[in-house]
């Protein structure tokens, strides 16, 4: 490999300038300011795959109203310690949000969060029942204080009028609102985030540069790769530490660092397709994010939702996602990532994910079925009274969940994500797809303890933490008044809304 325009030999090299990247890069320069940064992305800019804003839903993914986060106990009981640990890591974020806010790193939220009510909306008398169950588990714990429940048709109307729009009266329906839901922008918050961070000393972004190969090197650290994706150039940096935030493509990338802890991890991908309606007349009439059921055997996030987005100053609706198969691991991918991707190492665990999850194969098919009439039926459970001119087909971005070793059944899928690093903590790499961009200051918090442990002391970087991360070691889940509190000041700051 031709040793080609060297920049140094920087601390730190992030793989992928997407969310994930964005955070950590701004959340380590704040705690160390003389480290040095290198990020290569393979696009022309930052935040373009998963983390760009039509690719993916913007909640403020705090596991309000997503019915996925709550399942039902064999008892009957609601189980929400998933939707708890979620909840209170979308805290996290917005206390990043608000310290980089404050200290006017970011000079407007309103360039990437909004506030927007979320809300549940089921129908049927069993899932009335659930959803009245659901209520009183979640307003049982403080961080559902001011969750509210109707089963009144004209109070839903209010909520929300295109989801009761032109409904009969056949069947009985229910819903939850929280006002305190948000919208986010991740594709602007990226820019917002590595625009402010790559302009201090020490930190330089490549774009357009792929990275090939990650190799150990003797001394520790590690030899990164380079292709420069316009000259076909190749060159190589050394690093002593290495963050795989390649969104979809970090299994491949892991997979080629042979550490011993990636072994046999695979992934399987999911893409999704959305319906979006620009039409003002319609997005001006509704302004919240409603979750309904999910259809069995489908993926925890394909969950339907009628959302509002904002996004450059601009209101408009989404409605999905429709699940689907497509063998690339990111949007601008390769068709044939999937094939890359599998190893000696790995091919039994697919297989034994394959084997175990029938269920999911059958509703991805069914997905990859659907007519675009099928799709617009789905959309008009939700909004009787839709219009197919309204409505456009939008591609989402790729989710490549992950397969990971399990001594039992040989391989399992995960459907959130995971950071596998190295044993010596040189190097991590992140791999799964949701919830990750709203928790991605949560993540962030994970690596530093994952492999930055000896320098989280109180003569090193712990006050500084505390000073981003208020409530850095508190569980905001346990304790209310800590809650409370942090949801009150972020609020403030945020511009969003508080009870
Ligand atoms: C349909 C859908 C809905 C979603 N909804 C939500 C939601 O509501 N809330 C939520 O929190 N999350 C949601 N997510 C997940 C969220 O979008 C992702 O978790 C998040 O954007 C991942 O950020 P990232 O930085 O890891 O990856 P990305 O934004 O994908 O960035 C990775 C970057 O790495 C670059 N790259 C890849 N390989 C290389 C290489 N070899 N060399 C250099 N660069 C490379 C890519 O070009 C890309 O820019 C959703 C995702 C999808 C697809």
């Amino acid at each position: 490999m031709i040793q080609k325009h060297n920049p140094g030999a920087p601390d730190v090299v992030l793989i992928g300038a997407g969310i994930m990247s964005a955070t950590l890069g701004t959340v380590l320069k704040e705690l160390e300011p003389s480290l040095s940064i290198t990020i290569f992305e393979t696009l022309e800019d930052s935040g373009l795959e998963s983390s760009q804003a039509w690719n993916n839903a913007g909640t403020g993914h705090a596991a309000n109203c997503e019915l996925n986060y709550t399942p039902q106990r064999e008892d009957g009981s609601v189980d929400i310690s998933e939707a708890l640990k979620v909840n209170t890591e979308f805290d996290v974020s917005r206390q990043l949000w608000s310290y980089l806010v404050r200290k006017g790193a970011i000079a407007d939220p309103r360039g990437f969060i909004h506030p927007c009510p979320h809300m549940s909306f089921v129908w049927g008398k069993d899932n009335v029942a659930f959803l009245r169950k659901r209520f009183a588990a979640m307003t049982a714990s403080h961080c559902y204080y001011g969750m509210e429940y109707t089963e009144d048709r004209a109070t839903i109307g209010e909520w929300a009028p295109l989801i009761m729009d032109g409904r009969g009266d056949e069947e009985p329906f229910a819903a939850t609102r929280i006002i305190t839901g948000t919208d986010v922008d991740y594709g602007a918050l990226t820019h917002l985030l590595v625009r402010h961070f790559s302009a201090q000393p020490g930190v330089s972004v490549h774009y357009k540069h792929r990275v090939m190969d990650l190799d150990r090197q003797h001394n520790g650290g590690w030899r990164v790769g380079i292709e420069d994706v316009e000259t076909q150039e190749r060159y190589a940096v050394t690093s002593k530490f290495v963050f795989i935030g390649a969104g979809g493509n970090a299994i491949e990338l892991l997979l080629k660092s042979r550490i011993p802890e990636g072994h046999g991890y695979g992934g399987f991908p999911v893409s999704g397709i959305w319906l979006r309606c620009d039409e003002s007349a319609v997005s001006d009439r509704h302004h919240a994010k409603v979750y309904g059921k999910a259809a069995v055997g489908s993926p925890p996030m394909s969950v339907p939702h009628l959302d509002t987005r904002i996004i450059e100053g601009k209101k408009s609706l989404l409605f999905g996602p429709y699940a689907g198969f497509s063998t690339k691991f990111l949007k601008h991918g390769s068709l044939t990532d999937l094939f890359e991707s599998i190893t000696p190492g790995n091919i039994g665990q697919l297989l034994s994910v394959a084997r175990d999850n029938i269920a999911l194969t059958e509703y991805l098919i069914g997905q990859v079925l659907q007519s675009s009439a099928h799709q617009f039926a789905a959309l008009r459970q939700f909004f009787p009274k839709a219009a197919r001119k309204d409505w456009r087909e939008a591609v989402a971005g790729q989710r490549v969940q992950i397969i990971k070793p399990d001594p039992q059944r040989g391989g399992v899928l995960e459907f959130g994500t995971e950071l596998v690093a190295a044993e010596d903590k040189s190097l991590v790499a992140l791999l799964g797809a949701s919830p990750g961009a709203s928790t991605a200051a949560f993540i962030t918090v994970g690596v530093l303890e994952k492999c930055f442990a000896s320098e989280l002391t109180e003569s090193g970087w712990l006050p500084k933490l505390r000073e981003i991360m208020p409530t850095y070691g508190i569980d905001l889940a346990q304790d209310a008044d800590a809650c409370r509190r942090t949801r009150a000041d972020t609020a403030a700051i945020l511009k969003v809304d508080n009870i």
